[in-house]
């Protein structure tokens, strides 16, 4: 079926790809001014997606493209696909009505540009410029459970295949961006990363100082105020009474006769059964499982990131 064209407000042209996005097939971008995604099915709007970020040609990779609400119900298992992160977002049965000043500056500047300028593979960072230039936005994270740590920029990530490519050049590219003077940055939040392969799904949990061990008990500390002698629960417990091992006394008053002082650990290990008030704590890297030390982690800063005025000059230019 050929994909449809719509004549919308102020001469806006919209092309709705339908059947092209099943093929992963990039329109003509002369056809229309905008595209409006008129597919359901999420993987294959993704992969659709992510080809038009890596096109080579600017009238490619800067159309505006559209997500539409009445489909969103279909992408909600895929929510860490960031489609709407991935394109302009969603517009209401193709009502732009809001977004023409928006639309119209991309179409301006897309049309200012070197007619056949085609971008490399390897000019990444010139590529997402003109890209937020463009959109007169910054390069914002979003948190998503599907990225590595946790903290993903998903314009920059759609570049590399696999969330560890992604990851990595994804931060080199801004870290390098940052300190050649193209972008400013601003910090938003500091994260704990594993010191292995960098993932964010870490499990903290205590430890035995002597075995190393995590199955552990808590156990509550009884203060016999008579005698002074403090231990477990456990060892007060006869029946359902409380007896002072030391000096054969019932306990029966919290606060009067006795106090709850504090908690110990307890090592369920049969071959330790050690008892500790400082447990360690140790960090399993749930996509990797390496262990770690907490003072182990890698630690990162995260950024949101503005183009600065040597960036846009170069666009300009
Ligand atoms: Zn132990
Ligand atoms: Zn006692
Ligand atoms: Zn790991």
């Amino acid at each position: 079926m050929p994909e449809r064209i719509l004549n919308l407000e102020n001469g806006i042209i919209a092309q709705l790809l339908e059947d092209c996005v099943d093929r992963n097939e990039i329109p003509d971008p002369t056809k229309a001014s905008i595209w409006i995604i008129n597919n359901d099915n999420a993987i294959n709007v993704r992969k659709f997606l992510i080809s038009v970020i890596r096109h080579p040609d600017p009238k490619v990779f800067l159309k505006p493209v559209f997500l539409q609400k009445s489909l969103k119900k279909h992408y909600k298992e895929y929510k860490s696909y960031n489609l709407k992160h991935l394109c302009d977002g969603y517009i209401q049965d193709v009502n732009i009505q809001n977004k023409i000043p928006y639309i119209r500056f991309i179409l301006n500047f897309i049309q200012k540009l070197n007619g056949s300028l085609l971008l490399q593979d390897d000019e990444l960072l010139k590529r997402t410029m003109l890209y937020y230039y463009s959109r007169n936005k910054n390069i914002e994270f979003y948190e998503s459970a599907g990225s590595l740590n946790g903290y993903s920029y998903p314009r920059i990530e759609a570049y590399y295949d696999s969330s560890e490519d992604s990851y990595m050049y994804g931060r080199a590219l801004l870290n390098g961006a940052y300190k050649n003077d193209y972008l400013r940055r601003n910090y938003v939040d500091t994260s704990h990363i594993c010191k292995k392969c960098s993932s964010g799904f870490l499990n903290y949990r205590e430890e035995c100082p002597k075995c190393k061990q995590h199955n552990l008990q808590v156990r509550v500390l009884i203060h016999h105020f008579r005698c002074a002698y403090v231990a477990t629960e456990q060892s007060f417990q006869q029946g359902d009474r409380l007896i002072c091992p030391k000096c054969s006394m019932e306990l029966k008053n919290l606060g009067v006769d006795y106090d709850k002082p504090g908690k110990v650990f307890y090592c369920l290990n049969d071959r330790c059964r050690n008892e500790f008030q400082k447990p360690l704590i140790g960090v399993h890297c749930i996509n990797c499982k390496t262990e770690q030390m907490p003072y182990e982690l890698k630690l990162e800063k995260i950024y949101n990131y503005e183009l600065t005025q040597k960036a846009i000059n170069e666009i300009l230019n």
